[in-house]
């Protein structure tokens, strides 16, 4: 059925970056005969699954929706492939902001993908592929990747489940690296259940990434339990920020009623430091990029520009042929931030305020269990209505960064609508704490 309606509506949505229909129809005939035969399967085997397109897919195009990985193939599996194993049925690599730069998904070299509520809205990004395809029913489940909330966001924009696990906590290995101090890997999905679910094929410590965090990974199904009494949320009161939709405001409000009708304790908290969040990210994030995207030079992997003169002119045409505008962008601005001179200025200082967001962070968790904030300031917005203007674009993103640089987890949830569009609620947890962020957002199921 997944195939089929991928025949019916993706024309309109365009999810896909790569379509795997044949390998998932074998894929899901291998896991019905193992049934057959009475051999165990995983839990999400032959359950179709779409898997964003900056993850490594042994014999399978990973482009990250830029030109500059043309026609790349790796020969290996990200670690979360590798885990999702033999049983797992993946329909498709699904649209992104090039390198995960952006949050509309606009800034994908080959194709705009439409949120599935209102074709003329973005799905959000940079993970708009992976939701739209759960959101219109192209896939059940899916894997984005969250930097500054490039899972999250576009969850929210198409009224799906998002959740960007603790930094640390899923494999980052074979994820192509954007910012590799904030990247994490997590699933976008229907209902929470369904993300408990994804999160236990996909968590747990690996070897191959330096960052992996040695801890085991727990069974999430077992936050799927009614009940809330007694915790503790806060509400801080930075995140209700000027410009916010009144109907995201309100539809916030009417779930914290919700929890504390259900017996949860509501405080009032300040963070102080998330006014300078999205600065510092757009200096660390660019810094960071800068470098790993160093790589991409004609010569390892993808695209090479014809008729260079030497090495040197060959690296520069491939690289102005092949980078999408953002990227350029945020090359150039990285590039500075590192600059000797100006890397005191900027990006030093931007790594003492991730320290104070971090900060923020831990004495907020001294009080209480969750925060709970709004997802993004307003519902999806209109094809072109951004592009023009990055600090526009950027703005989207206040909920959702702070988050990336403290290296915690976050959760976002379907919580009413703006007209036709739904809105997002973002619950955040302490580090580790992924059960306790299901289990609130499971109250809403
Ligand atoms: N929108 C943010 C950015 O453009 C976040 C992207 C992400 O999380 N990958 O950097």
């Amino acid at each position: 059925s997944v195939l089929e309606r991928m025949n019916a509506v993706e024309g309109d949505v365009q999810a896909y970056i790569t379509k795997m229909q044949d390998t998932a129809l074998q894929r899901a005939k291998a896991v019905d005969a193992k049934i057959q035969r009475g051999e165990p399967v995983s839990p999400l085997a032959g359950i179709p699954g779409a898997i964003k397109d900056n993850i490594c897919t042994s014999g399978v195009k990973t482009t990250c929706a830029s030109k500059i990985l043309a026609g790349f193939t790796p020969p290996y599996n990200a670690t979360v492939m590798e885990k999702l194993g033999e049983d797992a049925v993946i329909v498709g690599k699904a649209n992104l902001d090039e390198f995960a730069m952006g949050g509309s998904t606009e800034n994908s070299a080959f194709q705009s993908t439409r949120n599935p509520w209102d074709l003329t809205a973005v799905p959000g990004g940079s993970s708009g592929g992976s939701a739209a395809a759960v959101a219109a029913g192209e896939a059940i489940w899916a894997l984005g990747s969250d930097t500054g909330g490039s899972i999250r966001q576009p969850a929210a924009y198409c009224g799906q489940v998002g959740l960007k696990p603790t930094y640390g906590r899923v494999s980052r290995y074979g994820l192509v690296a954007f910012a590799s101090s904030l990247d994490q890997i997590g699933p976008i999905s229907r209902d929470v259940t369904d993300c408990a679910y994804v999160m236990n094929a996909i968590a747990g410590y690996d070897a191959k990434d330096s960052t992996s965090i040695n801890a085991a990974a727990p069974d999430f199904t077992k936050a799927l339990v009614p009940g809330i009494k007694g915790l503790k949320i806060g509400l801080p009161r930075e995140y209700f920020v000027p410009g916010m939709d009144p109907e995201v405001e309100k539809s916030i409000r009417r779930a914290i009623d919700q929890l504390v009708a259900l017996g949860a304790e509501l405080t009032e908290i300040s963070m102080p430091h998330t006014q300078y969040a999205l600065s510092a990210y757009y200096l660390i994030a660019p810094a960071e990029a800068s470098s790993n995207l160093a790589r991409y030079d004609g010569v390892g992997f993808g695209h090479r520009a014809a008729g260079g003169s030497d090495i040197i002119d060959m690296y520069r045409k491939t690289r102005s042929e092949a980078f999408g505008p953002e990227v350029k962008r945020r090359i150039m601005l990285g590039t500075y931030a590192l600059s000797s001179g100006y890397y005191d200025a900027y990006y030093l200082k931007a790594l003492k305020i991730r320290t104070l967001v971090k900060q923020d962070f831990d004495r907020a968790f001294e009080k209480v269990d969750v925060l709970i904030t709004p997802t993004a300031p307003t519902t999806a917005f209109k094809f072109g209505e951004k592009a023009d203007d990055p600090l526009s674009m950027y703005l989207q993103d206040v909920c959702t960064i702070p988050v990336n640089l403290a290296g915690v987890p976050a959760i976002s949830i379907p919580c009413g609508f703006s007209g036709i569009l739904p809105i997002g609620l973002q619950i955040i947890g302490k580090p580790l704490a992924e059960e306790t962020i299901i289990r609130t957002a499971y109250t809403f199921e």
